[in-house]
């Protein structure tokens, strides 16, 4: 058995010292995080991320605990062969995690899309001429997600859309999520 935290990783931030609320993280990614490892034995009451925050915050802490597949499989599946697992796998361990706070959640952008603006914390190592303490820093940025129907079962999730991959798809061809819009007018707009 896997030891898990008592706190959310999501739910710590160094920027509020407001702990009274944090969830469990049985009561918040937990369930998500299983949901999505045990798919294939039960497909019918997994349990999907509502909101691109939700999703935000269920990869953070899927970073945290090193669930390199959490982070695969919540990415845009037209995306997902292009990710390479162990470099994810590698970064989530070496990353000293401290922390995550949501700047700004856009919910709605257009007809299937929102975007989340976050500090993901982490604790540098490196020596500074002053002091040799542990110094916060933070990956400030701003992520995009596309919310994807399932044509076959009408059952609509929300993906990642990740800027670092390579698409070769042109700006005039149908968009990589499935839409059937055009991709300059779909997520090319946000990748
Ligand atoms: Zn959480
Ligand atoms: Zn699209």
């Amino acid at each position: 058995m896997q030891s898990y935290p008592d706190t959310c990783p999501c739910q710590i931030s160094p920027a509020s010292q407001s702990v009274s609320s944090a969830l469990l993280y049985k009561d918040c990614c937990q369930p998500y995080h299983d949901s999505l490892c045990h798919e294939e034995v039960d497909q019918s009451d997994g349990i999907y991320a509502d909101s691109a925050e939700r999703l935000m915050r269920t990869r953070y802490s899927a970073f945290v605990l090193v669930k390199p597949e959490y982070i695969v499989k919540t990415t845009l599946p037209a995306q997902q062969n292009l990710l390479d697992i162990n470099a994810i796998e590698s970064w989530a361990k070496e990353t000293d995690w401290a922390g995550l706070e949501i700047v700004e959640h856009m919910p709605k952008l257009g007809k299937r899309h929102a975007q989340v603006e976050f500090k993901a914390y982490f604790k540098s190592h490196e020596e500074t001429t002053s002091s040799l303490e542990k110094n916060i820093q933070a990956h400030h940025e701003l992520s995009a997600f596309v919310k994807v129907t399932n044509k076959a079962n009408n059952d609509t999730r929300w993906y990642f859309l990740d800027p670092t991959v390579a698409m070769t798809v042109s700006q005039k061809q149908p968009c990589i999520c499935g839409s059937g819009d055009k991709f300059k007018r779909c997520c090319g707009m946000y990748i």
